[in-house]
């Protein structure tokens, strides 16, 4: 059984139809990827899963459970985290405070200890953590949003353009705390404008376009696929 299991989702905004009968699945384990140009619907599916968008048509389905209309802080209770396009840390708000508010479906003793493991994973956050998170560069903002998500203990985390806008040096230091987060058990589809990366740090990809799922498969055969190269690699 997958964990992640999308079927026929289709998610309108008015008379735009951002996603139209999209089908994919991600298995215990994976990274996946979507990649796909502007517009194509990869945002809106990632906020279909976690319940932030409600779907027209479709179903999503999370361990054999249909998700597809449950609130969204069920779905963080499910196990469901996303870490949102463009960050969105509370600027106003301290590290610390953020992380809490990651945990805001949690109570108990537990929740400090995972704060502390949090700035052991990151520890430029812990020594920043009385820190506003708007005073942090955009790559502390990154990690301070992934941490965020993480503090629901999820299975799946979405994680939607975490490289946008940062230095290379800082996105090579990105994508390795998400190769570490996936060798340590968390399940992650992941919208990534830098498709090379991605399908480099990935198990699948599917390409959006559209709204509709274009075609997909192994990300290590995709990178040398012409129709990849052509439109996402450059090539
Ligand atoms: P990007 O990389 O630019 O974020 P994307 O692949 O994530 O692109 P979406 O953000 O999911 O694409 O957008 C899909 C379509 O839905 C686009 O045509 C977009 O203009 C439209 N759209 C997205 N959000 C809204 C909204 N809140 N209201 C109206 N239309 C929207």
């Amino acid at each position: 059984m997958p964990l992640l299991e999308i079927e026929n989702l289709s998610v309108n905004y008015g008379a735009i139809q951002a996603v139209r009968g999209l089908s994919l699945h991600v298995e215990e384990g994976e990274i996946v990827t979507l990649i796909g140009a502007n517009g194509a619907g990869k945002t809106t599916t990632l906020r279909a899963v976690s319940r932030l968008q409600r779907p027209a048509a479709g179903r999503i389905v999370l361990a054999g459970r249909d998700i597809t209309r449950i609130p969204a802080d069920e779905a963080v209770r499910s196990g469901i985290a996303q870490s949102p396009e463009g960050r969105q840390v509370l600027a106003r708000q301290s590290v610390q405070d953020n992380l809490e508010l990651g945990a805001y479906t949690r109570r108990g003793p537990q929740v400090k200890a995972d704060i502390y493991e949090m700035y052991e994973r990151f520890p430029r956050l812990g020594e920043r953590k009385d820190q506003l998170a708007g005073t942090l560069s955009g790559g502390e903002q990154q990690m301070l949003a992934i941490a965020r998500a993480l503090m629901s203990r999820p299975r799946l985390l979405l994680l939607d353009e975490p490289s946008l806008g940062l230095a290379p040096i800082i996105v090579r230091e990105i994508f390795t705390i998400i190769r570490e987060l996936n060798e340590q058990g968390v399940t992650i589809l992941l919208v990534e404008q830098n498709a090379k990366l991605a399908m480099n740090s990935s198990n699948r990809t599917y390409v959006l376009e559209a709204g509709q799922m274009t075609f997909g498969g192994d990300s290590a055969q995709l990178v040398n696929d012409e129709r990849v190269l052509h439109a996402y690699l450059g090539g």
